[in-house]
């Protein structure tokens, strides 16, 4: 049996597999104080005789093993979790092999594996939700360096006709800063499951996520872009990202139909936890 947990920043989802990676049970909670929340997952996988787990949480977090903060959650605006021993706090309970990295990476992993980058050996898996963030995965296997790639914070170029500030709080204007779900809010006072098709600011929105799936591709062409979280949850935007990526690149590098580059998650919702999981397989079967 295995386990696997997607650690967002506003729910846990814990889940256990068997052998197939066939889910037995999947359990989902708020994330709150980081003891209390920690508590709940070792509670939950104490009822099952895991062999090994899989983790993709939110970030930033600690990815390199030679440095002492590894393992651990960095800076994040979320209260009470700067500097948790995340893994450490896992590690002391449960002696099995641990797979640790971010959500967004788990969930790449998963799209690639199960979902809409199937059959592919390396995709990047993109979330516009309460944030922006992106997984890499290139010859299967997940992306790293020094730490794991920061992408929804990269700098995009202004509309000239976009007078707001921006929301991250770090950067103000990045991409996360322009385009994330709360600047349809905070530009509208609308918030975006409740924004009309029609509404101008789709076409801001679009244009600004087709500027970071250009930049993605001119660095690491992927064989596939996989979107997912809230606010791809517009049927119509997709369509508009696509029109926008192709108006972007203007003919400068051959990349697959847009249609079959950018796609939607194969496994919504899914992708993260069904990612940790096989990565939770993985480090049982892969040597
Ligand atoms: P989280 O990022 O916290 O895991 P979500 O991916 O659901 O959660 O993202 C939440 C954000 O997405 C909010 O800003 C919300 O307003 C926005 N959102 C959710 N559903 C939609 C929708 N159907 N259309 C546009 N925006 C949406
Ligand atoms: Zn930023």
């Amino acid at each position: 049996m295995y386990g696997g947990i997607e650690a967002g920043g506003t729910k846990f989802v814990c889940a256990v597999a068997d052998e197939k990676l066939q889910i037995i049970e999947k359990v989902s909670f708020p994330t709150e104080a980081p003891e209390k929340t920690l508590q709940q997952v070792i509670d939950f996988f104490k009822k099952y005789p895991i062999k090994s787990l899989g983790i993709g949480s939110f970030g930033p977090i600690g990815i390199n093993p030679q440095n002492e903060n590894y393992g651990y959650v960095l800076a994040t605006p979320k209260k009470g979790w700067t500097d948790f021993n995340f893994l450490g706090t896992l590690k002391k309970i449960f002696d099995i092999p641990m797979v640790w990295t971010t959500d967004v990476n788990a969930a790449a992993y998963g799209e690639l594996k199960k979902g809409a980058a199937q059959g592919k050996d390396s995709c990047i898996y993109l979330t516009v939700g309460t944030g922006i963030g992106a997984g890499v995965v290139m010859n299967q296997e997940i992306f790293q360096g020094i730490a794991h790639p920061e992408m929804g914070h990269i700098r995009v170029k202004r509309l000239l006709e976009d007078t707001y500030e921006g929301t991250c709080p770090y950067h103000k204007d990045c991409l996360e800063g322009l385009a994330a779900g709360p600047s349809l809010f905070a530009r509208t006072k609308i918030k975006g499951e409740d924004l009309a098709e029609d509404h101008p600011i789709w076409k801001m929105q679009a244009n600004y996520i087709a500027q970071a799936l250009m930049n993605y591709t001119l660095t690491l062409a992927p064989e596939k872009i996989v979107l997912g979280g809230g606010v791809m949850n517009q049927d119509h935007l997709l369509h508009k990202i696509r029109q926008a990526f192709i108006e972007e690149m203007a003919g400068y590098m051959e990349t697959p139909d847009v249609d079959e580059y950018i796609v939607r998650w194969g496994l919504p919702n899914e992708s993260g936890i069904i990612g940790s999981l096989m990565l939770a397989k993985d480090a049982l079967t892969k040597k």
